[in-house]
């Protein structure tokens, strides 16, 4: 089966640098001479921003688990509460929230990949001619359980469908 996870929630801002007002020593350039001390200019930057974990309360840290019983949904109100306030200032031009997805195999723990529809029909890469656009390639459980969800008979070099 395929087991996904959504990872690396962040919002994603392009600000303009010189409506930041920012002097270079605030991005960590110490011990400047205040006359070298210069504002950020320039195209358009884009940052990504990462939330403050859920299970990080300031005074105390633990699991997102333990906080939450909807990590993704609060990640992704977090995210787009954070993408609001960011919109409001006027040094950012635009945003959004974006996540990776992180699938793998709940039988053989490989990363989850499928057949492609030209992988399908190709005779070298299909399993048989019964071989589907999105079927899994992992292992023989996961190849069996998506063709037993579609009636379709496992491949008869890897044993009938268990
Ligand atoms: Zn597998």
């Amino acid at each position: 089966m395929k087991k996904t996870i959504l990872t690396n929630w962040r919002v994603v801002i392009a600000i303009r640098p010189s409506y930041t007002h920012v002097k270079i020593s605030a991005l960590g350039f110490t011990g400047l001479d205040s006359d070298l001390d210069g504002t950020l200019t320039g195209p358009d930057v884009e940052l990504s921003v990462a939330p403050r974990p859920l299970g990080d309360l300031g005074y105390a840290s633990m699991s997102d688990r333990l906080i939450s019983d909807d990590v993704d949904g609060d990640y992704r109100r977090r995210c787009e509460a954070m993408l609001a306030a960011l919109l409001r200032e006027p040094h950012v031009r635009s945003g959004r929230v974006e996540v990776d997805e992180e699938s793998w195999c709940s039988h053989c723990d490989n990363r989850w990949e499928e057949m492609t529809a030209d992988e399908a029909a190709d005779l070298s890469t299909q399993f048989d001619a019964n071989s589907f656009e999105g079927e899994p390639v992992c292992c023989r459980e996961a190849i069996v359980e998506a063709r037993t969800a579609r009636g379709i008979p496992a491949p008869a070099y890897m044993g009938g469908a268990s």
